[in-house]
């Protein structure tokens, strides 16, 4: 998909947001939910989405959810950081499906680094749910 398109709400962010398919979750408020990527680049990491948007990517998005998209990832990095004491944590979005984007409800990632710890695959190996459950509620611990 390219970065021009109609956004459809059958996208498993959106049936995620409607609870008809299952999410880790890690924090919501009335503006964002925050739960884990079962496909994880590395230990911990999360998506953080609007959730009242009908955005396909960051630069479609209304300007007025921005701020509270983006305060909720600090929200979520910051608890992050003091769940897991990672060296670094990466916070990134994917617009268009050459840049990498999979799925078309705007989404944050955030991604929990260590030194010398590779960063593991786009999309790749599937996290054991006990295992995410487990780091949802470490994160969700330091929310402050
Ligand atoms: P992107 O490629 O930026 O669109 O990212 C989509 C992300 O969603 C990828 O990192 C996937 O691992 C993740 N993902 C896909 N399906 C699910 C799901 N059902 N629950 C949690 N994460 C998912």
């Amino acid at each position: 998909m390219s970065l021009d398109g109609t956004y459809d709400d059958g996208n498993i962010f959106a049936k995620i947001l409607r609870g008809e398919a299952p999410a880790v979750r890690v924090f919501e408020d009335s503006h964002v939910l925050g739960f884990m990527d079962v496909f994880p680049q590395s230990k911990g990491h999360c998506l953080v989405i609007p959730k009242h948007s009908t955005a396909r990517n960051f630069l479609e998005e209304a300007p007025e959810v921005i701020g509270p998209l983006m305060l909720g990832v600090q929200r979520i990095a910051r608890a992050t950081r003091a769940a897991l004491n990672p060296d670094g944590l990466m916070i990134t979005t994917f617009n268009g499906a050459a840049s990498g984007q999979t799925v078309y409800h705007l989404h944050v990632h955030i991604i929990p680094r260590w030194e010398g710890v590779p960063l593991g695959r786009h999309g790749g190996g599937m996290a054991d749910m006990e295992d995410l459950k487990a780091l949802a509620e470490l994160i969700a611990a330091k929310i402050s």
